[in-house]
């Protein structure tokens, strides 16, 4: 009995440290999710590019745009028709507006439950201004915030995704696979960062995160890594690419 206890315990271990890293597979989300950060006016032609791809590949209700209220404090959106149109826009044709701080300044979130609150409430106000619905999910500007502000903003039931786990407002927190592949990508690297993020997500039965940054995403290979990486994942989801090119 003793010599079979050794090997069980190994397993239950394996078992459960490796169930403790699997990303989580989340309803509400699905397989496959694009969440674009620093959505703001300084961004506007870089976000129709990124944009049209989406909507060729008609990723819109997969997509989630989290919007900085005042970028560096002087980019209000209220200042900004253009830009505020263009949102909404976007969010008539199934795109997801969400919140990503209020002016992105510093590690504006790693602060006291007051100064959290404050600033949400700006964010709010700010979106509520611009006839923009109010938010479901929230980002941290640089993942970064503190246990309290945390709090704050799930006590609002807004849930609040992180690079590594999603924390629900019931208090609950699942492990996702969060990954950004166009961060200045040089072209050279294109091809390498495509076979890693399609390895990735055929090992990864979770849901399927990735995140881009206007500008970032449209140096260099950036948008040519989107386009063939969207062509994958419509061709792995539906059996049918768009371009038949792989
Ligand atoms: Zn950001």
């Amino acid at each position: 009995m003793k010599k079979l206890l050794v090997p069980l315990v190994v397993l239950l271990v394996f078992v459960s440290s490796s169930s403790l890293d699997e990303p989580a597979y989340l309803q509400n989300f699905g397989r496959f999710v694009i969440l674009v950060h620093d959505v703001s006016p300084g961004y506007l032609p870089q976000l129709k590019q990124i944009t049209v791809l989406i909507d060729a590949y008609g990723l819109q209700n997969e997509t989630y745009l989290f919007v900085i209220p005042n970028h560096g404090g002087e980019k209000p959106l209220w200042e900004h028709p253009e830009f505020i149109s263009f949102i909404q826009n976007l969010s008539a044709r199934g795109y997801h507006i969400e919140l990503h701080g209020y002016d992105h300044i510093g590690n504006e979130f790693d602060c006291s439950a007051g100064v959290a609150e404050e600033r949400l409430e700006l964010g709010l106000e700010a979106f509520e201004s611009c006839n923009l619905s109010r938010p479901h999910y929230f980002i941290a500007p640089r993942y970064s915030l503190s246990g309290d502000a945390l709090s704050v903003i799930l006590s609002r039931n807004i849930t609040v995704i992180g690079g590594d786990f999603v924390y629900y407002p019931n208090g609950t927190s699942v492990p996702v696979l969060n990954r950004e592949y166009t961060w200045y990508l040089p072209s050279p690297l294109l091809d390498y960062q495509l076979e890693s993020a399609r390895t990735s997500y055929r090992n990864t039965r979770g849901t399927f995160f990735i995140s881009i940054h206007p500008k970032a995403a449209n140096n260099g290979a950036g948008l040519e890594f989107l386009r063939r990486f969207l062509e994958f994942v419509r061709k792995q989801e539906t059996g049918q690419g768009l371009t038949g090119a792989s």
